[in-house]
């Protein structure tokens, strides 16, 4: 996949072009255009089998049915769409696929918020506050605690439940956890609003997530769910904060990583053809450049330290409101003067502002030799970015629900990677923070891709080539990552066939 072949129609067509001012247009000409166009998009190079012609077929017409609802999903806000995409034949398809690998997805965003709320505050020593700005914040602890500036005091969960409705209780839990919001456009008028939420019900879900505990939960958990959505394998971005023990002890990165191995040996004992998972240690772009070098270096080590699941570096947080990749240049430079190979991932483009600094990231995040660029959202205003990132065979990785959600485009028709899929743009679909939108795996994210910028030209072949591209374009050995697109093709039959019938 990648190199596209022109028929040799279309050749003798672009040979023997003639000006088109004859008023007169050949129709085998317009024809062979019109076949042009399709060979570049996404899935343009690959054949079908009998059997997946059969199955595009079916999957085209169940399409029509879902471009003639009254209300066409993808250009609705998601909190809105959901139950409609839920119920379409469109949506269960795509849950039944395999997909191959999630490649960008959030430490503390991957579970689905109900399974914090009714598995881990109903366990023992769950302590919460109520904060000033009328969020909560979650501690387990063996005492009381300390109380913290801007909270109520620490009040035993097990006890507030005896007194308090539960299912109230647990629902204002729920609404901290996500940006969940039945009128979306009047909770979250601008971008700075909908982020200031973001972050802060990221930081609900820290005490939670920490509790070393339930960081190995957590992690399992997440790993199930995505399994459960025919996911084999993710790449997780993770912050590796210090988890803590009930005692208040708290345990380094490496037991972070020690534990993610340990999770995931249990989970493929449990789930054997789930591939695996690797960490992209990340940072918030907030910090300062010594801190940055600090982290760079404990990136570096990490990455000597546990080769298998470590993947790289990259930060996080609002690109807007941050600091450029420029900014960090004497950071990021260090492993090439050590000799040492740290793959970066950079989160690059995911703004609609053009011509900042920030904007200038992708270019930026390729000249860092990025192995990927998260979101990319601004790469189609890039023509320069585009042509390099498809020579250095770099994929984008679009999230379109999460870009819908924080503001950078409300019809997801209009999204602009749109554009760079009938450019056939080196891309992967992910999820980014399924936790915090509703959205479960990946599922949710192929249908807005399908439908909403896919338009009628994409298909079965779109499919195929996107699922295969996210092992493709994994931090996966090439070894590991041939016998895995296999792996997936053999799922990928036995899915096609199963659907036939
Ligand atoms: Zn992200």
């Amino acid at each position: 996949m990648g190199v596209r072949k022109v028929p040799g129609l279309l050749c003798v067509v672009l040979l023997c072009w003639t000006p088109l001012c004859c008023g007169r247009p050949d129709p085998r000409q317009r024809e062979a255009l019109m076949k042009m166009e399709l060979a570049r998009e996404i899935g343009g190079s690959v054949v079908l089998n009998e059997k997946e012609k059969l199955l595009d077929e079916k999957l085209h017409q169940l399409k029509l049915q879902d471009m003639a609802l009254p209300e066409f999903p993808p250009a609705v806000h998601f909190f809105k769409a959901k139950p409609l995409i839920e119920q379409s034949p469109v949506f269960s398809l795509l849950q039944r696929m395999p997909k191959g690998a999630a490649l960008h997805v959030h430490d503390f965003a991957m579970v689905g918020v109900e399974w914090l709320v009714k598995n881990v505050t109903y366990r023992e020593n769950c302590y919460v506050c109520f904060k000033d700005d009328r969020s909560v914040q979650f501690l387990f602890s063996a005492g009381q605690p300390k109380p913290q500036g801007h909270c109520s005091t620490w009040i035993l969960l097990r006890t507030l439940r005896e007194k308090l409705n539960s299912t109230e209780l647990d629902n204002s839990f729920i609404r901290n956890l996500t940006l969940f919001t039945e009128d979306p456009d009047t909770a979250y008028p601008d971008q700075d609003v909908v982020w200031k939420r973001f972050e802060q019900a990221f930081l609900v879900a820290y005490g939670l997530v920490t509790y070393a505990p339930v960081f190995k939960d957590y992690l399992y958990e997440g790993f199930r769910q995505f399994y459960m959505d025919n996911v084999m394998y993710v790449e997780v971005r993770a912050l590796l904060p210090p988890t803590y023990e009930l005692d208040g002890r708290r345990n380094s990165k490496d037991w972070s990583m020690r534990a993610c191995q340990e999770v995931l040996h249990r989970f493929r004992a449990q789930y054997p053809d789930f591939l695996g998972a690797r960490i992209i240690f990340t940072v918030h772009r907030g910090i300062n450049e010594t801190e940055a070098v600090n982290a760079v270096k404990e990136a570096m080590t990490l990455q000597r330290n546990f080769p298998d699941i470590m993947a790289g570096f990259d930060f996080v947080g609002r690109e807007d409101s941050g600091r450029p990749l420029w900014y960090f240049r004497e950071a990021l430079e260090l492993p090439e003067e050590q000799g040492i190979r740290l793959p970066y991932f950079f989160h690059a483009g995911e703004t609609d502002t053009e011509g900042t600094d920030v904007d200038q990231n992708m270019m930026d995040a390729l000249l860092f030799n990025t192995s990927r660029i998260g979101h990319g959202f601004a790469m189609a205003r890039h023509p320069v970015v585009k042509e390099l990132a498809r020579k250095m065979d770099v994929a984008v990785e679009v999230c379109p629900i999460s870009n819908q959600v924080l503001k950078l485009v409300s019809d997801l028709r209009n999204h602009p990677a749109a554009v760079l899929m009938a450019e056939g743009q080196p891309m992967v679909i992910s999820s980014d923070d399924p936790a915090m939108f509703g959205a479960t795996g990946l599922s949710h994210d192929f249908y807005q891709a399908f439908m909403g910028f896919g338009g009628m030209n994409s298909n079965l072949a779109t499919l195929k080539e996107l699922v295969t591209n996210s092992i493709r374009y994994s931090s996966l050995s090439s070894t590991v990552k041939e016998k895995a697109i296999a792996d997936l093709l053999v799922k990928w039959d036995k899915f096609v066939s199963e659907t036939l019938l």
